[in-house]
């Protein structure tokens, strides 16, 4: 069930890759009446502090699930979404069933922090701000209980009214984080400028440097660059325990990937803190990190 959902397999249904072509515009239909309908699901995934194993937050990913076509990859409809209105009322969703778990989390003793990725195109959204703080004042939430995980493509484009939404937020008290650093446009000054607490490291750089050493330079100095600006370093796709400790030694903050937990349904995630509250890295994830580190 996990493997189906999870990882971005060959049995996923992909539509034309023609943007105007009629599957996509019945997917985009089927979207529409999936957010009324339920189909949409979160599924949430373990961020874990490399060197002492504690949980750090877990990741909302939107899973969705077709009547006819099975599960379909958010690298499907999301980007379908995005060039549409739709996009807006996904975000909401998401951002709505996000906050609904993490209360429940709260309520029984587990603080972790929930990440929710949001499109660039939803900093054009003045009411973001506004939605985040109804919804965390209906729950009874501080504003770090959730964070926005945007791409480096926010730094394109429209860049007024994004600013204003990045300082509504950031006024706001929720804290942002860069996905996928390292694929985009990000240079240090820009990286700088923005209002981020956090740094994804991209999955690509991050799956090779057991055995690459050029992609082990890139990673180090990205951690080392993060660390500088006093943001926190999180690697995307840790898969292995020998890259987890690897980036343990360079001094990066936290991992997220199948190492430690793939993106589970609520009741797996909620059984999974539990089983996880107390964790150390040698006995849960089998990896020893370094207690004393190299500069
Ligand atoms: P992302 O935010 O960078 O999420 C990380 C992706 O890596 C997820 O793919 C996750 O399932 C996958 N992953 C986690 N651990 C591993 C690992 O160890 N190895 C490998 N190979 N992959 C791993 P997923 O769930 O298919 O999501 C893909 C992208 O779709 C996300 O990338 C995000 O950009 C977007 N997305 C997902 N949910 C949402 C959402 O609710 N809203 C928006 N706007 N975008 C979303
Ligand atoms: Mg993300
Ligand atoms: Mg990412
Ligand atoms: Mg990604």
């Amino acid at each position: 069930y996990l493997a189906k959902e999870g990882r971005t397999g060959v049995e996923l249904y992909q539509p034309d890759k023609d943007r105007n072509s009629p599957e996509r515009l019945n997917l985009l239909g089927d979207l529409r009446r999936a957010i009324d309908n339920r189909e949409l699901r979160l599924h949430y995934q373990p961020k874990v502090s490399l060197s002492s194993g504690a949980v750090q937050g877990v990741e909302a990913l939107l899973r969705w699930r077709h009547p006819v076509h099975g599960p379909i990859a958010p690298s499907e409809f999301v980007p379908l979404a995005e060039q549409t209105y739709l996009m807006r009322q996904l975000t909401a969703y998401v951002i709505e069933s996000a906050l609904e778990q993490v209360a429940r989390w709260w309520h029984t003793g587990q603080r972790v922090q929930i990440s929710v990725n949001i499109s660039a195109r939803d900093l054009l959204d003045s009411a973001l701000p506004e939605q985040l703080e109804l919804g965390l004042a209906q729950y009874g939430l501080p504003p770090a209980a959730i964070q926005l995980e945007v791409t480096e493509r926010i730094l394109t484009g429209d860049q007024a009214y994004t600013q204003e939404t990045i300082k509504a937020l950031a006024t706001l008290g929720v804290p942002l984080a860069l996905d996928d650093f390292g694929t985009g446009y990000s240079s240090l000054i820009r990286l700088q400028r923005l209002a981020v607490s956090e740094v994804k490291i991209d999955a690509s750089f991050v799956r090779r440097i057991a055995e690459s050493e050029d992609d082990a330079r890139i990673v180090r100095s990205i951690v080392d660059l993060v660390r500088s600006l006093g943001l926190r370093s999180v690697a995307e796709g840790v898969e292995s325990d020998d890259v987890a400790m690897r980036l343990a030694e360079m001094g990066c903050d936290v991992g997220q990937g199948w190492l430690f937990g793939e993106p589970m349904p609520a009741a797996e995630a909620t059984i999974w803190l539990q089983d996880h509250s107390e964790a150390s890295p040698e006995v849960e994830f089998g990896y020893r990190p370094e207690v004393s580190r190299t500069a």
